[in-house]
C-alpha cells in the first residue's frame, strides 16, 4: 500500500496475455523507447524497423497506410493530418522555384486556392486547363512545367478528365502527374495503372466514410519522390493523429461494402430525378445524357460512383425550399458520409465566383450536388423526389 505513491510516476507495463487482440490497437505513444544508442543507430539507419518519434511515423498511421496501398495497387504510401494536407506534402515535397505547375481549371477549391495564392508566394507559378481535353492542357505547359495536377471527376459539375491522353503527354514532356482520386476512390479507378506518379486521398471522405475524421493520403511510385513527400511532411508537421488513423480503419473495413451500396442507390436515384418534371438536368456519369458519358464508360466501366448532380427549375427560392423539404438529409458541404448529403454549390464552394463564371460552369441557383449514402433506397428517392415537387410547384 505504502509503495503507491512512489510507484504511480513509473509508466505500467502492459499486461501479458497469450492471447492477442482481435481489433488494431491504438497506440497513442508520442515517443518509443529504445534500448540503446546501437539499436537507436539501426534503426535511423533502416536496418531494423521501429518507432522513434510520432511525427516522424506510428503504428496506427502505417497500418492505415498499408490497406490504402492495398486499394490503390502501391505501397509506402504515407497518411498525413488531412486531404489538404497530402496536396501541401505533394507540392512542398516536389517541387521548387521556378517550377511551373498546371492544374485541372476544376479542382477541390482548397486545392485552386493553394495554387493562386500560395505556391506563387514561394516562386511555384500556376495556371490552369480543362482537364477533359488534353490538347487544352498540352496548351497551358511550358518549359518549366513539372507537374499536372487532376481529379477524374469533377466537383460538382462531374466532367470527366481525359487522364489517359494527359498521362501520355505527361510521360513524353518528363512532367510529374498527379491524381487526386478522392472522389472516385480506387473502387472505380486506380490512377497508378492510367499513368498518375502520385496520388492523393482525401481519407475524411468515402475512405473513412463516417465524418468523424479529418485525415489524407499520398503515394507516389518513385521511392525518391516517397521519400522527399515524407520528409517533407515529417518536416513541415503534417502528422496525422492516431486516433484518427484508428477511427479511419475501423471506416475503412466497410468501404467497399458502402461504396457500392452507395453507387447503386446513387444510379437509381439519378434515374428517378430525371423523371421528375421540376428537374432541369441530371448529370450522373453512367447516365448516355451525361456529356463524358464515352469517355466515362472506358475509365469507370459501369461504376458511377455515389455522386450526382441535378438541376432543380426555378432559382433561389427553390433552393431554400427544396433543402427545407428534405429535413432527414443533412445540408452540409462534405461528401462520402454513410448518410445522404446536399450541397449548394452556389452558396457555398462556388459562392467566391462571379455569377457568370458560374454560369459559364453550368452552376445555377438550383443546381446542387448529392453524395449518395447507403440509406434504403426506396427512402431517398421518396424524401427527394417530394421535396422536388414541392420546391417546384407553382
Ligand atoms: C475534401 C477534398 C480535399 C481536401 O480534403 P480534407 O481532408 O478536407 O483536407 C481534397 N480534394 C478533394 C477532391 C476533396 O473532396
Amino acid at each position: 500500500m505504502s509503495d503507491t505513491p512512489k510507484t504511480i510516476v513509473r509508466r505500467t507495463p502492459w499486461p501479458v496475455s497469450a492471447s492477442r487482440p482481435v481489433v488494431t490497437p491504438l497506440s497513442p505513444s508520442v515517443v518509443y523507447a529504445s534500448a540503446d544508442p546501437d539499436s537507436l543507430d539501426a534503426q535511423y539507419e533502416g536496418e531494423a524497423h521501429g518507432y522513434t518519434y510520432a511525427r516522424e511515423g506510428h503504428p496506427n498511421a502505417e497500418v492505415l497506410a498499408r490497406k490504402i496501398d492495398g486499394l490503390e495497387g502501391t505501397e509506402g504510401g504515407l497518411i498525413v493530418g488531412s486531404g489538404m494536407a497530402a496536396v501541401t506534402a505533394t507540392f512542398l515535397g516536389l517541387l521548387k522555384a521556378g517550377d511551373h505547375v498546371v492544374g485541372g481549371d476544376q479542382l477541390y477549391g482548397r486545392s485552386l486556392r493553394m495554387m493562386n495564392e500560395e505556391l506563387p508566394r514561394f516562386g511555384v507559378a500556376t495556371s490552369f486547363a480543362d482537364p477533359t481535353d488534353a490538347g487544352a492542357i498540352e496548351q497551358a505547359l511550358r518549359p518549366e512545367t513539372r507537374m499536372i495536377v487532376v481529379e477524374l471527376v469533377s466537383n460538382p459539375t462531374l466532367r470527366v478528365a481525359d487522364i489517359p491522353g494527359i498521362a501520355a503527354l505527361a510521360q513524353v514532356r518528363d512532367i510529374l502527374l498527379v491524381v487526386d482520386n478522392t472522389f472516385t476512390t480506387p473502387r472505380a479507378f486506380k490512377p497508378f495503372e492510367h499513368g498518375a506518379d502520385v496520388v492523393i486521398h482525401s481519407v475524411t471522405k468515402l475512405l473513412a466514410g463516417h465524418s468523424d475524421v479529418t485525415l489524407g493520403y499520398v503515394a507516389a511510385n518513385d521511392a525518391a519522390h516517397r521519400k522527399a513527400i515524407y520528409d517533407t511532411a515529417v518536416t513541415t508537421g503534417l502528422t496525422p493523429s492516431p486516433f484518427d488513423c484508428w477511427l479511419a480503419e475501423r471506416g475503412l473495413y466497410s468501404f467497399e461494402l458502402r461504396y457500392d451500396r452507395a453507387e447503386q442507390n446513387a444510379a437509381q436515384l439519378a434515374d428517378a430525378l430525371a423523371e421528375q418534371p421540376g428537374t432541369a438536368r441530371v448529370l450522373y456519369p453512367t447516365r448516355p445524357d451525361h456529356p463524358d458519358h464515352n469517355r466515362a464508360t472506358t475509365l469507370l466501366g459501369p461504376r458511377g460512383g455515389n455522386m450526382l448532380s441535378f438541376e432543380l427549375k426555378g432559382g433561389r427560392a427553390a433552393a431554400n425550399a427544396f433543402t427545407q423539404a428534405c429535413p432527414n438529409i443533412a445540408f452540409a458541404p462534405t461528401l462520402g458520409d454513410i448518410g445522404t448529403t446536399l450541397s449548394h454549390p452556389a452558396s457555398s464552394s462556388h459562392r467566391a465566383l462571379t455569377p457568370e463564371a458560374r454560369a459559364g460552369l453550368g452552376i445555377s441557383e438550383g443546381f446542387f450536388r448529392v453524395s449518395v449514402g447507403v440509406e434504403p433506397v426506396e427512402l431517398l428517392i421518396e424524401e427527394i423526389s417530394r421535396a422536388v415537387r414541392i420546391a417546384t410547384e407553382t
